[in-house]
């Protein structure tokens, strides 16, 4: 197996260019012109790696978490492909991936980097009516993008044809063989042609992917995007601290983390010139002065923002990481990653614009729930520690406002300058009590102070805590789906829940679901729904037991409510089901 090391891209274009990144790998229009238009302006480390061996048919195995851009790294290279084959009306391409959510954010991804080829895509997976389905697998579609349960239920029906199959690809691995498909993962490869292609993304690798990647893969290419702990290059003085928030409310917490840091001059990062523009755009709106930095701009635009950010004018540069690298901003008090860079060298180019010459600095990322792995290899790769925190709540910030307040009023009671006020106020307490005067004259400070943006609480979630390695081996796999006919398993080997991992003990509670054995319910039926519709990692899922009439799901205690909300609106086997909150 070969090993690729890490390359370090150096942009040396000029603002203008779209994408040239991407053409060095042997990308081609109109993939250029749609990657140009999507705002991104160099591959990242896993594209660099992976898109070459792809588009040279070999097969290979990558180890890259979500956010890494794993999912062009395997969609630009299959798309590519597809553009100079001879379409048939058969499946070209196959993308197995672990959990309904996934399946429709892949399959969007495809749709959005094959916009210009007219591909046709279809996500099949669970609890998805089957006709619709049955429909476009007839007129034909070119990429399939599949939970392996539903893939397989096509294939017997020999609704899902694989013989033209030229590409396979398994995204999050580890992810489908801790929901216990490694069977159906082995069914399936084994109806493919023996000349496909197959690529394997998985966050870790635990001997049992190994395994599958040894009976499925000829000579893959092995991409680990570092095996050595990079040199930090960060300043001891960075403070580094993340927060977990979903990504509608990331502009939100960002604001919210801005009006209690107050920072002198901040630096926010994004992954595209898009977003760099929806973000500045949505903080002007809230109030903040921001301006965008990409490389789409040219340089009198560029030294206009940076002549502005430099005097303080603008008070939030919001910049692409290409835009940055050629920045001579000697210090910035705050560098904001709105999202986890896609590498570890990113993040410490980043958070090094803050922290320097002897000054302390504060980096802040704002962390999607799927991102958490991200960060952690971070942390491990460049040997630093980011501290999680919980973001300010509405209470928190109005209680900075009013201390705030309380901190001017002092001022300006020791100037002694308020002459010109004693009349109102001798007036206003022949009729009030003063305390009372007072707190009014507060409240009215404190509205202007706050203006008129009415606070969001921002939900609070929980990071889960992340092992380093899964479920032992020997130790019972998650269990299998009933295949048709089969007989329906009863209680199930389901490890543990994060219980049993090596972290802290997490209190669980259980979930009873009024549906069991009787009704055709098995083990993944529930995994499958609480990590769909809830969006729960099946590893954070306890112990499962099926009753005939009824089956109950250990969950982390704290986050029972959400699940039941979630599930409360969906079906398991084509039933409503009711669940409720057993008491431990
Ligand atoms: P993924 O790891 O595939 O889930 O991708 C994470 C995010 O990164 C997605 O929102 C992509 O749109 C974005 N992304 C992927 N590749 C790039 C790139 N080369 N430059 C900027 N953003 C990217």
């Amino acid at each position: 197996m070969n090993k690729h090391d890490i390359t370090h891209h150096q942009s040396t274009l000029s603002p203008k260019d779209a994408s040239p990144g991407f053409s060095t790998l042997g990308l081609e229009s109109p993939l250029l012109t749609t990657l140009g238009t999507l705002g991104y302006e160099e591959p990242t480390p896993i594209q660099q790696e992976a898109i070459p061996p792809l588009l040279a048919k070999r097969d290979l195995i990558g180890r890259a978490a979500t956010g890494t851009g794993k999912t062009a790294a395997f969609t630009l290279p299959l798309l590519q492909r597809l553009a100079h084959s001879t379409r048939q009306k058969n499946p070209f391409a196959l993308i197995l991936v672990p959990t309904r959510e996934l399946a429709i954010q892949v399959s969007e991804a495809v749709h959005r980097y094959g916009k210009a080829q007219g591909i046709g895509i279809l996500a099949i997976y669970g609890g998805q009516a089957i006709r619709p389905q049955l429909v476009a697998l007839k007129r034909g579609v070119d990429v399939v993008v599949a939970t392996p349960g539903r893939a397989l239920d096509h294939i017997r029906r020999k609704t899902l044809q694989l013989k033209d199959l030229q590409i396979v690809v398994l995204d999050e691995a580890d992810e489908m063989l801790n929901m216990g498909f490694a069977e159906d993962l082995d069914a399936i490869l084994q109806q493919t042609p023996k000349t496909r292609q197959t690529a394997l993304f998985s966050a870790t690798m635990p001997p049992r992917i190994a395994s599958i990647a040894r009976r499925h893969l000829q000579d893959p290419v092995e991409i680990q995007i570092i095996k050595e702990p990079i040199k930090a290059g960060v300043a001891p003085r960075v403070n580094q601290i993340g927060y977990l928030v979903t990504r509608p409310h990331k502009v939100a917490a960002l604001a919210r983390i801005l009006d209690m840091a107050t920072p002198k001059s901040t630096l926010v990062f994004c992954r595209t010139r898009l977003e760099v523009d929806e973000l500045t755009s949505a903080l002007n709106t809230r109030g903040y002065r921001s301006e965008g930095l990409h490389g789409g701009l040219n340089q009198a635009q560029r030294d206009r923002v940076m002549a502005s950010f430099r005097s303080g004018k603008t008070e939030l540069l919001v910049a692409t990481d290409v835009a940055a690298r050629g920045l001579d901003i000697s210090h910035v008090s705050h560098v904001m990653n709105y999202d986890v860079p896609s590498s570890p060298e990113a993040y410490v180019h980043r958070i090094g614009r803050t922290g320097r010459a002897g000054r302390t600095g504060e980096a802040i990322t704002l962390v999607e729930p799927r991102e958490q792995w991200l960060l952690k290899n971070i942390e491990r790769l460049t040997k630093s520690k980011i501290e999680m925190a919980t973001l300010p709540t509405v209470a928190d910030l109005q209680a900075k406002r009013l201390t705030g307040i309380g901190t001017s009023i002092q001022e300006i009671l020791t100037a002694n300058k308020f002459e010109q006020f004693r009349n109102v106020v001798n007036t206003l307490i022949e009729k009030f009590d003063p305390v009372d005067v007072a707190a009014a004259a507060i409240q009215l400070a404190y509205g202007s102070k706050s203006g008129e943006r009415k606070e969001e609480e921002i939900p609070v979630i929980r990071g889960h805590e992340m092992e380093k390695s899964r479920r032992p081996q020997g130790s019972k796999q998650a269990p299998q789906e009933r295949s048709r006919g089969a007989k329906i398993r009863g209680e199930t080997g389901r490890p543990a829940g994060p219980r049993d991992r090596g972290g802290p003990s997490i209190k669980m509670a259980t979930l009873s679901f009024s549906a069991g054995r009787n009704a055709g319910i098995g083990p993944r039926d529930l995994v499958g729904a609480i990590a769909n519709e809830a969006g729960l990692p099946s590893k954070m899922i306890g112990p499962i037991k099926i009753d005939d009439q009824f089956s109950l799901v250990k969950v982390p205690a704290e986050l029972a409510r959400d699940i039941m909300k979630a599930i409360g609106r969906t079906r398991l086997k084509g039933k409503k089901v009711s669940i409720r909150l057993e008491r431990d």
